[in-house]
């Protein structure tokens, strides 16, 4: 028969129910990450038949959802998470929201729910976030958490790809990750359990990648570490820490500093702040940039292993660990649990070293615009 493509999502098409009972956002000091929501929401229904339909922006609350819709069987979800920031002049901007279309586009693709068409979901986003922007916290450290969510909803129990689905952008009010300056934090290697195999869907943001590591995360909090380190294979590779990207710096012999990620391959998330602190560590190591980081250094995406960590803090060239992740942009640790023994890694008297210390403030600058940068995008 003859191909005829399905309206993708129109953001010509919004439309727009206004809150008549909107909330008063409450003191930027009371929020607790995540569970404050500003007063309105974005949802776009999709059906095969018919494509994506009408986008709708209408006062945030509960969705009515079949006890048969396959999301609730078979974790037909995909997410992810982006900031807006509010300046002292009022002005909006978001960090790099292509790179979470782009990467949000991919993991549906994973699970046999529709693509759509990026650049028009993020003109939706836009106006979401302008109508709520009064809920940006105007307070340092303080922006808004946007949750981008698409669902599997058929109401059938057949396991196979949904005829239907349901795409919806909700957003929080957040402080800073670290509400009493930073805290380096203690990683458990995990040797009993993994995040992510070769095959399989740690590099796709689906919902059902964060349900099993609930466990592993309580049990290594039972012994007095915050977070697991994923490791992979026999030779334990080291891959992500909780849901964070992970950064290693080293003193090589040739007296350089190396500054190590895993590489991506398909077990790590292709994390934006990833990305960015890469960017950044390969314009400074190039000449482009010139950062407050050792004048020395290269910049790998390769594999590491335990053994190669712990070598390294026994010859005193482990110089710091980080992670790096949306939330609390990066992570400061200064022990990892391997084996029943820890290895201490130095974080200073600041909590962290000064490669992390460096990655930190050159990318808050770009994300509130005190450095010019195509990363950011006003609203
Ligand atoms: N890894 C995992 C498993 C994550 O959930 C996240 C958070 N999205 C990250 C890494 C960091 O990604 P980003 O920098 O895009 O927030």
């Amino acid at each position: 028969g003859e191909f005829t493509s399905k309206p993708d999502i129109d953001a010509s098409r919004l439309e727009l129910v206004k809150n008549t009972s909107p909330k008063s956002p409450p003191s930027p000091q009371s929020l607790v990450f995540g569970h404050t929501f500003t007063d309105h929401m974005l949802a776009i229904e999709w059906t095969l038949a018919d494509g994506w339909g009408v986008p709708k922006i209408m006062p945030y609350g509960p969705f009515s959802i079949q006890p048969s819709s396959t999301v609730l069987h078979y974790c037909q979800s995909v997410f992810e998470g982006l900031k807006a920031y509010r300046d002292e002049n009022g002005k909006v901007t978001l960090f790099r929201p292509d790179m979470n279309m782009k990467r949000m586009v991919r993991s549906a693709q994973r699970v046999a729910l529709p693509a759509f068409d990026g650049a028009e979901l993020l003109k939706l986003i836009k106006k979401l976030v302008a109508l709520d922007a009064h809920w940006i916290p105007q307070v340092p450290g303080y922006s808004l958490y946007i949750r981008p969510t698409l669902i599997g909803n058929m109401h059938a129990l057949g396991v196979g790809p949904p005829n239907k689905a349901l795409l919806f952008v909700i957003c929080s009010p957040v402080g800073p990750y670290y509400k009493n300056g930073f805290k380096p934090v203690k990683l458990l290697a995990t040797t009993n359990y993994v995040r992510a195999v070769p095959g399989g869907t740690g590099s796709y943001k689906l919902g059902a990648n964060y349900a099993p590591c609930l466990i592993p995360q309580a049990e290594a909090m039972a012994q007095g570490y915050d977070q697991n380190l994923w490791l992979l294979g026999p030779e334990h590779h080291l891959t992500e820490v909780g849901t964070m990207n992970l950064f290693v710096a080293l003193k090589r012999d040739d007296g350089s500093v190396e500054l190590v990620t895993p590489p991506l391959e398909d077990v790590v998330l292709p994390g934006v702040t990833r990305d960015s602190v890469l960017a950044l560590a390969r314009d400074h190591a190039a000449g482009k940039l010139k950062l407050n980081l050792p004048s020395n250094l290269v910049v790998s995406e390769r594999p590491i292993t335990m053994k190669e960590v712990k070598a390294a803090a026994d010859s005193g060239k482990l110089l710091e660990v980080f992670g790096s992740g949306t939330a609390a942009i990066v992570c400061p640790v200064k022990a990892i649990g391997y084996l029943g023994k820890d290895i201490a890694i130095p974080v200073g008297e600041q909590g962290m070293g000064p490669i992390t210390k460096t990655v930190l403030d050159e990318i808050v600058k770009r994300q509130l615009g005190v450095v010019e940068s195509d990363w950011s995008v006003t609203v």
